[in-house]
C-alpha cells in the first residue's frame, strides 16, 4: 500500500504527519518513507542518520559541432525552447531540456547524440529499526522535480508499505507523487487560506481517483470552515491535531512527537489504522 501525505501549500504540517506516521508504523512493520518534496526535502531532519547517495541522471543532447550545419531543425522541434541556433553556433539551455530526444531524431546531419547529466540525487538511510528513508533531492536551479520524484518512488516500488511526503502545491510534482497511490492524507489548517489550498489538492486527488481524507492541524476548536467543505465534498475528516505550544516546540526542534508524547503514539496508530482500512477498501 502507498499512502501520500499532501497539502495544497507548504507549512501546514504534512511533513510532521508523514514523519510521525512512519515512526509509529515502523514499530509494527517495515515501512519505506519517501521524501518527494525534492526542492526542499527535510524529513532527514527528523531522522538524522548516515546516508548513501545515488545520482539522478537526465537525458540531454550532445552536439557534434563539426557535423552541424546550423540548419535550425532541432531548435524548431524543441517545444521547450532549450536550443537556439545561430549562424555560427548553437546555444543549449540544459535546465529547460526535458530529455525527450526529439532533436536527435530530426537532425538531418546526425549531429546530435543523447548524453546524461546529473539533476539531483537520491539519499538512502536506515535511521531506526523498521524504517527506511528515501529522499529525493533536486539540484539547485534545476526544474526536473518530477524526474527526481519518479526515481525516488522507483526505489520504493514493490515494498508492501510506502509513505510519501508530497511536495507542496498542486502542479506536476504533486501529480507525479500522487498518481497510483492507494490513499491521500490531506493536511490542512482551519483558515480561509488553508481551505483554498485544501480544495485544490483535494481536486487533484479526485481527478487521479485517489481516495482522500483530511487531517486538520493547529486546531483551536474553530474548524467549521473545513468540516463544511469536507461534508460537501464527502471527504472524511480523519483527525484533528490541537494547536499546542509543546507540539510546535518539539516539531521545531526536529523531534518525533510519538517518541516524546505517549498519547501521540496512540493517536498516530489510530490514524494509520483508519488510513489502512480506507486505502485497502478504496474508500
Ligand atoms: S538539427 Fe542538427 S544540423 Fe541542424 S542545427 Fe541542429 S544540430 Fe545542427
Ligand atoms: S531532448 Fe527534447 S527537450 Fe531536450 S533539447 Fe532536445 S528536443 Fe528539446
Amino acid at each position: 500500500m502507498r499512502v501520500v501525505v499532501a497539502s495544497g501549500k507548504g507549512g501546514t504540517g504534512k511533513t510532521l504527519v508523514a514523519a510521525n506516521l512512519a515512526a509509529v508504523v515502523a514499530c509494527l512493520c517495515d515501512v519505506v518513507l519517501v521524501d518527494c518534496d525534492v526542492e526542499e526535502p527535510n524529513l532527514h531532519l527528523f531522522f538524522p542518520s548516515e546516508k548513501k547517495l545515488l545520482p539522478v541522471l537526465a537525458d540531454v543532447p550532445v552536439f557534434d559541432t563539426v557535423r552541424c550545419d546550423h540548419c535550425g531543425e532541432c531548435a524548431r522541434t524543441c517545444q521547450y525552447g532549450a536550443i537556439v541556433v545561430l549562424s555560427q553556433k548553437n546555444l543549449f539551455f540544459p535546465e529547460m531540456c526535458h530529455g525527450c530526444g526529439g532533436c536527435e531524431i530530426v537532425c538531418p546531419q546526425g549531429a546530435i547524440t543523447m548524453g546524461k547529466r546529473e539533476v539531483g540525487r537520491i539519499e538512502f538511510s536506515r535511521p531506526r529499526a523498521g524504517l527506511t528513508l528515501v529522499s529525493g533531492v533536486l539540484n539547485e536551479r534545476e526544474v526536473a522535480a518530477p524526474r527526481v520524484i519518479r526515481e525516488a518512488l522507483r526505489y520504493a516500488a514493490g515494498h508492501p508499505l510506502v509513505i510519501c511526503d508530497a511536495p507542496p502545491g498542486t502542479a506536476c510534482p504533486l501529480v507525479e507523487t500522487l498518481e497510483g497511490a492507494d490513499f491521500c492524507i490531506l493536511v490542512t489548517e482551519p483558515t480561509p487560506f488553508g481551505l483554498h489550498d485544501l480544495s485544490l489538492a483535494a481536486g487533484v486527488a479526485g481527478v487521479l481517483g485517489v481516495p482522500a481524507g483530511v487531517v486538520i492541524n493547529r486546531s483551536i476548536g474553530e474548524d467549521e470552515i473545513i468540516w463544511r467543505f469536507c461534508r460537501s465534498e464527502n471527504i472524511p475528516v480523519l483527525w484533528t491535531i490541537p494547536f499546542e505550544k509543546r507540539i510546535a516546540e518539539l516539531a521545531n526542534e526536529g523531534k518525533v512527537l510519538t517518541d516524546e508524547i505517549p498519547e501521540m503514539k496512540e493517536l498516530f496508530l489510530r490514524l494509520f489504522a483508519e488510513v489502512r482500512h480506507r486505502g485497502e477498501a478504496g474508500l
